[in-house]
């Protein structure tokens, strides 16, 4: 299925047998009919808004047609001329330039294919359709024959399929046509593949039994001020801290927060709300304040990263995109930030495009690698988006498709002589170094600069010794080498460890899946309502309660002590954390270059305690609980962090460190190879 088809020009919408004959109380009711009506008109107003054409194609026969059962044929008498059975029903609103074409309208034809006139192919030929959008009811008969048709007349079609609906005298015929027309050549089509909006741009984004739960606040009239923190609760295996990312994509998300029609009828449809309910979420936007950590923070377990403040309804909607926009960012930053840790100062390439989980994930996952430190990304999309710069090198098939790699190396070093670097363990990789040795030469002569040569087969760090002695003796000191193939954050360690001449590193799958640690415990929870704390106890996953800030407190010369996790309001030591980034539903400032959020992390990692700073599991950073904290936690009759509730140390100052939630993971945690 095509994801975001564009409408262009050669594009014709045609709608088949939509009639108030067919529609619940006509005399040959289609099931569930009316439902495509919202549907058809949100079509035909997308091709009214491109200049597109709309062609309306109506049943519109005499009395006594050969389909009636009054002549032998199977159909009740419908859609006679001139009749209120024949008429447009009021729902499908059709534009004013639209299209009418009858058939049918001979006694003895009982075709039910557009086709059947010829006026309707000749009026295709002078609008110069070349792809028909079809919908229209009884889908294996009207839509059924006229798709057919189109097909063998060699019209692309694309096959609406959110708007038809089957007669079903079998229950599965609708179900056949549609496979029948898909093996014709139909490509299968809904309103959401035409884009009419970024699919995750949408408000439906969501899970529905968000939506359930904002009627319930609606019946219930339940309007006030809510207090949500997102937290993440214990650290993936092996991390010692993490990186707050996705904080721009989430204000950008509360900004254009809103439902459109199209989605508010398929809620209508799905759900059958009260018009009162549509109309309070068709006005709904986010009005509330958010205070968040900036990007690039970095934090540790059951600190809030971010908090919001708005009318019940709009925080509770918000939960599952917000949740979605800031773990996979989190995540993939976290783990970034480790390899650039690994690599100690050696330039890092993400090269993740081809195994993230999804086209928006490779995308995050481009800018979560640069905020973290990395120099580059592969993905042409993310260069362009967010101004990382682009990096890549050939791929093996351009050296197995010329006649040798001579060739190869030639033909591709002349098509961007600024910017060459070369794959040269298709074969043999000291072979290759030769050959670069050998055409070097040539091309200085031509102003071609080679600035490096990749490695991905086994052993690299052998690999790369070789390379680099045959470049070196070969008057080529200044040729990086690149090594890519599988890495992460521990071969890479591993291979800066044994000395291995690498000058840099590209890593994909394992790092935008975070292989070894794919998904965070965090949690979006509800911590206030009408002025009141909210706190739930759950065996094995309490939350600390309370509105709640962070502080930081740092030595002297500037490196983290510990973080102090108290209420909100309460004064204390140290750089609170959470800081206002929207109020009103209005961002406050510009938001922030990928610059400055690159900046915040490397200060930040340069800050931490130098044992946190291991790929090895490390005794945790102290993260406290001041007393006023404490008291809440003792109110809410929960000891946080153990999940059980127990009895809490007394005569408290000043706040001794929490215990962990869970018990560290092993050392090593990277994955076995
Ligand atoms: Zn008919």
């Amino acid at each position: 299925m095509p994801l975001a088809t564009t409408l262009q020009s050669g594009d014709a919408l045609i709608i088949v047998d939509v009639q108030n004959d067919f529609l619940p109380a006509g005399a040959l009711a289609v099931p569930r009919a009316a439902e495509i009506l919202p549907v058809l008109r949100e079509y035909a107003a997308r091709f009214e808004r491109r200049q597109l054409p709309v062609v309306n194609v109506r049943d519109w026969h005499p009395v006594g047609h050969a389909s009636f059962r009054s002549r032998g044929g199977p159909w009740a008498e419908h859609c006679i001329q001139f009749s209120a059975g024949a008429e447009s029903p009021a729902g499908l609103e059709l534009p004013p330039g639209a299209v009418t074409v009858s058939k049918g309208t001979d006694a003895a034809d009982e075709s039910g294919s557009a086709f059947a006139n010829p006026q309707f192919e000749a009026t295709l030929h002078t609008l110069r359709v070349r792809r028909l959008f079809v919908g229209g009811l009884g889908t294996e008969h009207g839509v059924f024959e006229t798709v057919c048709d189109a097909r063998r007349r060699g019209f692309e079609v694309f096959l609406l399929r959110d708007a038809v609906r089957a007669l079903n005298l079998r229950p599965d015929d609708g179900a056949r046509v549609e496979g029948e027309m898909v093996r014709l050549g139909a490509v299968p089509l809904t309103t959401v593949d035409l884009c009419q909006r970024d699919p995750a741009a949408s408000a439906l984004l969501t899970d529905i039994f968000e939506v359930g739960m904002l009627r319930a606040y609606f019946d219930a009239g339940m309007t006030d001020t809510a207090v949500f923190e997102f937290a993440v609760r214990r650290l993936p295996p092996g991390r010692n801290f993490l990186v707050a990312a996705g904080l721009e994509q989430v204000l950008q998300f509360l900004e254009e927060l809103h439902f459109n029609d199209w989605e508010i009828d398929w809620l209508d449809r799905m759900r059958g709300f009260s018009p009162e309910f549509l109309a309070a979420l068709k006005g709904l936007r986010f009005t509330g304040d958010v205070d968040a950590m900036p990007e690039g923070t970095l934090f540790f377990p059951h600190e809030p990263v971010l908090r919001i403040s708005a009318p019940i309804a709009e925080a509770q909607l918000v939960e599952t995109r917000l949740t979605n926009l800031l773990h996979y960012p989190t995540l993939v930053a976290s783990k970034a930030v480790r390899a650039v840790l690994a690599a100690a100062g050696r330039p890092l390439v993400d090269v993740g495009l081809r195994r993230a989980h999804g086209a928006e994930a490779a995308v995050l996952a481009a800018r979560a690698c640069y905020l973290a430190g990395f120099s580059a990304t592969s993905d042409a999309l993310a260069a362009q988006h967010y101004g990382i710069p682009a990096a890549g090198t050939m791929a093996r098939s351009f050296v197995e498709a010329a006649v040798s790699e001579e060739d190869a190396f030639r033909r591709y070093a002349r098509s961007d002589p600024a910017n060459v670097v070369l794959l040269i363990d298709t074969y043999d990789a000291a072979a290759a170094a030769r050959l670069v040795v050998r055409l070097a030469p040539e091309w200085q002569a031509e102003g071609i600069t080679l600035r490096g040569v990749r490695l991905e087969r086994d052993d690299p760090a052998r690999q790369a010794r070789r390379v680099r002695r045959i470049l070196d003796e070969g008057g080529l000191p200044g040729v990086k080498i690149l090594a890519s193939g599988n890495l992460d954050e521990c071969t890479v360690a591993q291979l800066v460890g044994a000395g291995a001449p690498i000058d840099g590193f590209a890593l994909g799958s394992r790092l935008v899946t975070s292989a070894d640690g794919p998904y965070l415990d965090c949690d979006y929870k509800l911590q206030r309502y009408d002025g009141r704390f909210r706190t739930r106890r759950v065996e094995g996953e309490t939350t600390w309660p309370g509105v709640k800030q962070v502080f930081r407190e740092r030595a002297p010369a500037g490196r983290f002590e510990c973080d102090v996790v108290a209420l909100a309001g309460e004064a204390h030591e140290g750089e609170p954390l959470l800081v206002p980034v929207m109020r009103a539903g209005r961002r406050l400032g510009g938001g922030e270059s990928l610059a400055v959020v690159r900046e915040r992390v490397r200060r930040g990692v340069a800050s931490l305690p130098a044992r946190l700073r291991a790929l090895e599991v490390a005794e945790p950073y102290p993260v406290f609980m001041s007393e006023p904290l404490h008291h809440e936690c003792v109110a809410a009759g929960v000891f946080p962090g153990t999940g059980e509730p127990a009895e809490p140390p007394t005569g408290r100052p000043p706040p001794g460190p929490m215990p962990q939630a869970v018990a560290p993971a092993p050392v090593g945690a990277c994955l076995e190879r």
